[in-house]
């Protein structure tokens, strides 16, 4: 569902925590000791869920959605994410999770009972705070008022929702399920049913003109919603778009429609506070933020990726992608559901933590980079310092942010931590 993307020299990924893999390619693994945070306190910890399910694929899409057959295997895909879940509580023992993102897929596919069980259990077992953040991920072709009110009085506290366009030309071009009709309705049965509402939107569409951009984004604010996240549409391999290419604006045109985007929500009081998510005060994503600046995430579900911080190490592991195999895997309790797991090395750690932090408009203390990779400052002292003098870092009162020119060229600044 998340179709986050952008043309931001960032790439187009902003996903949610645990969700697929970002944009830029990650260095290869070194053959080195791993490193881990010492006596230092663990990083706040969030859970991802990914439900694998969507009602078609659409034609952009390169998440591992797969079209559901028949009636979704919900009490089998509840005993394997109970499985995978208990399997896991070894590596999380005792710690406090922050938030939990429910993700796709389309998880609005799940029955209310269904997100019920599996938010009780995530209360029995783990030590989920009382006010934890939790969002599910709803496509307006599958809303319904009564199983969004029923998902809020199971604990869901945000719904996002995959609007994508108000125009239905370019949502048919998209090969989405729903129209703008059942987008506004989805809106208003989302506000009445929670307080924080996302709105994923996408621009430069195929055949979109920077009126129908402008249609596009007036619309989603006028529900003034907490939250939005506008995306770049883009031709991701291995899509029907990608062997298909449908026609497309210039690059100028993309870029007029972005600068737009960002004057125009600007004007109208919503903070964009990072690459391509807006908010107005009070309604950041808590779960996204601790995914950018470096926090600990387990990964749950088909395909979700994690990432866990102990005293000697950091490792990440990602879950196998197939749903049937996840599922048979994760029952057998034998940990074969998790495809791969390594331990990150020291050298590789800077490049992991600027890889999102810097895509936070308003970067991040210099204090956290210790905090979250156990390396101390000066491991990129001669980096950043560098990026300072070439006006492309700022580090001032003890934050480390990209100025307006290392916005510009965020993929060169990030790589910049490659080595
Ligand atoms: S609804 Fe479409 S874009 Fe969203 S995950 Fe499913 S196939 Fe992908």
């Amino acid at each position: 569902m998340s179709t986050d993307s952008d043309d931001s020299p960032v790439g187009r990924r902003a996903i949610a925590a645990g969700n697929a893999s970002a944009a830029i390619e990650r260095p290869r693994v070194r053959p080195a000791a791993g490193h881990g945070l010492g006596s230092r306190p663990l990083p706040p910890l969030s859970l991802y869920v990914h439900v694998p399910w969507c009602v078609r694929k659409c034609p952009y899409c390169d998440f591992n959605s797969h079209q559901a057959v028949g009636e979704l295997p919900e009490d089998d895909y509840l005993a394997a994410l109970q499985a995978d879940l208990e399997q896991a509580l070894p590596l999380i023992w005792g710690r406090q999770v922050i938030s939990v993102f429910i993700g796709g897929g389309t998880p609005s596919l799940l029955s209310a009972k269904a997100v019920d069980t599996m938010l009780t259990s995530f209360r029995a077992c783990l030590n989920l705070l009382p006010d934890a953040e939790v969002t599910l991920e709803a496509n307006p072709g599958t809303a319904e008022a009564g199983r969004f009110l029923d998902y809020a009085a199971s604990g869901v506290t945000r719904l996002s929702l995959g609007v994508q366009s108000f125009n239905d030309q370019a949502l048919q071009a998209l090969g989405r399920i729903h129209d703008a009709r059942q987008a506004r309705a989805a809106i208003d049965m989302a506000q009445k049913a929670v307080d924080h509402v996302n709105l994923d939107l996408m621009y430069a569409l195929p055949g979109q003109t920077l009126e129908g951009c402008r249609e596009d984004l007036q619309a989603a604010m006028s529900f003034q919603t907490g939250h939005l996240s506008l995306y770049h549409l883009t031709l991701e391999p291995n899509t029907v778009f990608a062997k298909y290419p449908p026609p497309l604006p210039d690059d100028d045109l993309a870029a007029a429609m972005h600068e737009y985007i960002i004057e125009a929500t600007a004007a109208q009081g919503w903070q964009q506070y990072e690459v391509s998510a807006y908010a107005r005060p009070g309604h950041r994503c808590l779960h996204n933020q601790n995914y950018w600046t470096f926090g600990d995430y387990l990964g749950l579900g088909p395909g979700a990726h994690g990432k866990l911080s102990f005293h000697d190490r950091i490792l990440r592991q990602a879950r196998h992608r197939n749903p049937q195999s996840w599922i048979e895997r994760s029952l057998r309790r034998d940990g074969s559901q998790i495809a791969e797991e390594r331990t990150l090395v020291p050298q590789e750690l800077p490049f992991e933590f600027m890889l999102n932090a810097l895509r936070l408009r308003d970067g991040v203390d210099a204090g956290l980079f210790t905090a979250h990779t156990g390396l101390g400052i000066t491991a990129i002292l001669p980096v950043l310092k560098s990026l300072e003098e070439r006006g492309l870092l700022s580090l001032q009162a003890g934050r480390l942010r990209a100025t307006d020119l290392g916005w510009r060229y965020l993929n060169d600044v990030m790589e910049e931590f490659l080595d």
